[in-house]
């Protein structure tokens, strides 16, 4: 059993902070319709509430955020009382939430063997509850709190795909469909357009130009903004009426709340013409039939794994989307079951959301540190409390430069939104200056280096700070372990922490010092074993056998990445050529700009360099190759073929593994056609994948890309 925590000032204040700024969002959100966060960070700090009022059910107070489904309707347009309330919905944002919301509903429906979930997406829109009478629209309105929204029958009546007649030839006497009002993406980037050149504030995202444009007073406007509609709820009515438990107070209910009761025994169908659904999957064939856009990507699946795959697809999948979803959502398809599972005060146990992976959440920041680099560049660093991102835990974010730091403001204590988006190391976009503790510092960047204590550089024309010191012990340190990496000489063992106290016992002053190792200067590092230096030793030894490309690489002169220098290795085929070469000539080498030309350069012109070839050289490293003679077109072997790139590469950055097509004569496109002749797909591949399979464009894993490019595969 859980210890009994007890309430800490701590966490009473902390709860009064989330409540305010949770509030605060909430109205910008829903009344405004100009929010003040993005939505995963409000879903964060929405369940740190919600956490903490479940460790400690003594704080929920009525008013908490919480406690409540929606706002209350800002005051412009009519008031009306929904006659079954809007829910919402409960949030899932993994594959566990989703096993545990089974786990749930089967506890309540233990008997319940053959099920199916239908997964729909979920359109980030605005949710409007439609009234039909005799098949003809007479009422739209905003979903509100849930109970109250406003009337806007005006303005929904300018969406096309709303059908202001039923398609029936019988409708029922009363029916409410529900659905989602939405912008798609183009109408969304021009109004927007429009907007900015008239001065005006932009929508933040396609959900509040949705949200604020059916809340316009002139219906005029509206219409030319081009909404549209997706209907996923049929209501149909009954007699009798029904009481449902909400929030605080009982709601009269002249409509059934779940569709499900339609088909029970005692209850006459509305009309005998009209088709009794049993299934949310009926529900929206007969909304399709009735004249109603219904969104085309759903799936009737028969287990989770199902739903899981389908997510899977619709995660990476959505940006091809002309409209924004902002995840899925999984409802039981039998109606029968809906109804028996019921609602909890403001989710129905019959449907979850299951919200796309945060690239953005918020943090606090523990600490702020800076860290030298093999350059010398100077990064400060946040060191955070832990958090998930993108399916990884993250806990460090770059803060780039001073520049950034003092544009930001950071400080120790602050909550932050830190984002990871694919690959790109996560970064701290911004401070939540309301949630600051009070007595916090501004953060300065030192003036000397952290590590050397020598002046720190920043070069007028760059945002970096460096340091300059050659022998300073973290450039050296960082040089080490890029020396020893898998790309360059491949130094088997020789980590992080053997380097630290290479460096720190002053046994290595330079990479070539790695060479005059001996087991008994290693045997006096800390936990290094007789084994283990043996191992290390011959290891060094071993990588004098690898070839001039990765020595080249391993040099780690700025700019010359594992691809350039493979480039310049094999037009320069000794160091000596290399360093005899001047900037045009180097620049002149298919692939190699100028930038990196002229670094090479300056690379070789240093002494202190020339000192290490010179070591190197006396060491046995393999400073020489073979030359590759300037291919002519006929001979590069991927003359005239056309490359698509997908996903994440293991080893090659996506700019690279172009730049190697385009060496050996290839053409990179962005996208799939029949005159495709490979597609190169990694990790997460997009929609491209699935184009080539259906014109059966070939597929090659990088490893093939390399082995079609003659390159040795690593590992
Ligand atoms: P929700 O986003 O949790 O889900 C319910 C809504 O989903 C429904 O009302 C409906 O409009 C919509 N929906 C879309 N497609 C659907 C489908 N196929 N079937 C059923 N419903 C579908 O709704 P909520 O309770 O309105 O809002 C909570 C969410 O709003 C939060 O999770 C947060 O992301 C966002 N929010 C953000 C801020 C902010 O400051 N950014 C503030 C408040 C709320």
């Amino acid at each position: 059993m859980d210890a009994i925590q007890e309430v800490t000032p701590e966490i009473q204040k902390r709860i009064k902070e989330l409540r305010q700024l949770l509030q605060k969002a909430s109205y910008a959100y829903y009344v405004l319709d100009d929010p003040i966060m993005e939505d995963p960070v409000y879903d964060q700090l929405y369940h740190e509430l919600l956490d903490l009022e479940t460790r400690f059910p003594e704080l929920i107070t009525p008013d908490s955020p919480t406690q409540r489904v929606g706002e209350k309707p800002a005051s412009q347009f009519h008031s009306v009382r929904h006659n079954i309330p809007l829910y919402s919905l409960e949030n899932a944002f993994g594959k566990d939430d989703l096993v545990r919301w089974e786990e749930r509903w089967r506890r309540i429906a233990p008997d319940v063997e053959a099920f199916e979930y239908v997964c729909e997406l979920k359109i980030d829109g605005s949710a409007l509850a439609l009234t039909y009478e005799n098949g003809l629209l007479v009422r739209g309105a905003t979903r509100g709190d849930g109970i109250e929204g406003e009337d806007i029958t005006q303005n929904v009546k300018t969406i096309y795909s709303i059908p202001l007649r039923l398609n029936l030839e019988n409708p029922p006497p009363l029916m409410e469909v529900r659905g989602e009002a939405f912008l798609p993406l183009n109408s969304f980037q021009k109004i927007n357009h429009e907007r900015e050149q008239s001065g005006e504030p932009l929508f933040a995202n396609p959900r509040n130009a949705a949200a604020g444009t059916l809340r316009q007073l002139d219906s005029r406007i509206v219409a030319k903004r081009k909404l549209d509609f997706f209907a996923y709820t049929l209501h149909i009515p009954v007699a009798g009426s029904h009481q449902v438990e909400i929030g605080d107070g009982e709601v009269q209910l002249d409509l059934l709340a779940n569709q499900a009761e339609i088909q029970s025994e005692h209850i006459p169908t509305p009309d005998t013409q009209f088709p009794v659904p049993h299934t949310q999957w009926d529900c929206l064939e007969l909304l399709r039939a009735m004249g109603f856009k219904v969104n085309p990507e759903r799936k009737c699946c028969s287990n989770l794994q199902e739903v899981q795959e389908y997510c899977d697809h619709w995660f990476t999948e959505r940006h091809n989307l002309s409209y924004m979803t902002d995840g899925v959502v999984v409802k039981i398809n039998s109606l029968a079951l809906q109804e028996r599972l019921g609602f909890t005060q403001k989710f129905p146990r019959w449907a979850i959301a299951l919200k796309y992976p945060a690239e953005e959440a918020p943090t606090v920041v523990e600490r702020i540190n800076v860290n030298v680099g093999r350059t010398g560049a100077v990064t400060p660093l946040a060191e955070m409390r832990p958090v998930q991102l993108a399916g990884t835990t993250v806990s460090r974010a770059t803060l780039h430069n001073r520049d950034r730091i003092s544009e930001l403001d950071i400080r120790v204590g602050d909550t932050v939104i830190v984002r990871k988006a694919g690959e790109i190391i996560p970064e701290v976009v911004r401070v939540l200056y309301e949630l600051r503790p009070p007595g916090t510092q501004p953060f300065e960047m030192p003036t000397h280096c952290p590590e050397c204590g020598q002046p720190l550089v920043k070069p007028e024309d760059e945002a970096v700070t460096r340091c300059i010191n050659a022998s300073c012990p973290a450039i050296l340190r960082k040089g080490l372990e890029h020396w020893a990496s898998r790309d360059a000489l491949d130094i088997a063992g020789l980590g992080e922490k053997w380097v630290i106290q290479l460096v720190d016992h002053n046994l290595v002053h330079s990479i070539a010092d790695l060479y005059d190792l001996t087991v008994e200067q290693l045997l006096t590092l800390e936990r290094m074993g007789q084994k283990s230096a043996q191992n290390l030793v011959k290891a060094i030894e071993h990588s004098k056998s690898q070839p001039w490309p990765r020595v080249l690489y391993g040099l780690g002169i700025r700019h010359v990445g594992s691809v350039n220098a493979q480039t310049l290795a094999e037009q320069f085929p000794s160091v000596e050529a290399l360093e005899q070469a001047n900037i045009e000539i180097i620049a002149s080498v298919y692939g190699i700009g100028n930038e990196i030309a002229q670094s090479v350069h300056a690379w070789f012109q240093n002494p202190a360099n020339q000192e290490l070839i010179h070591r190197l050289r006396a060491a046995g490293l393999q400073l020489t190759g073979q030359s590759k003679p300037s291919a002519t077109q006929a001979e590069q072997p991927l003359a005239g073929k056309t490359f698509v790139i997908t996903g994440t590469l293991p080893n090659l950055k996506r700019d690279e593994a172009k730049a190697l097509i385009q060496t050996a004569g290839g053409k990179v496109t962005d996208s799939i056609s029949k005159k495709t002749d490979y597609l190169v797909v990694g990790e997460e591949a997009g929609s491209k994948l699935a184009k080539a399979q259906t014109l059966g464009v070939p597929q090659l894993t990088e490893a093939d890309l390399l082995e079609l490019l003659g390159k040795v595969v690593d590992g």
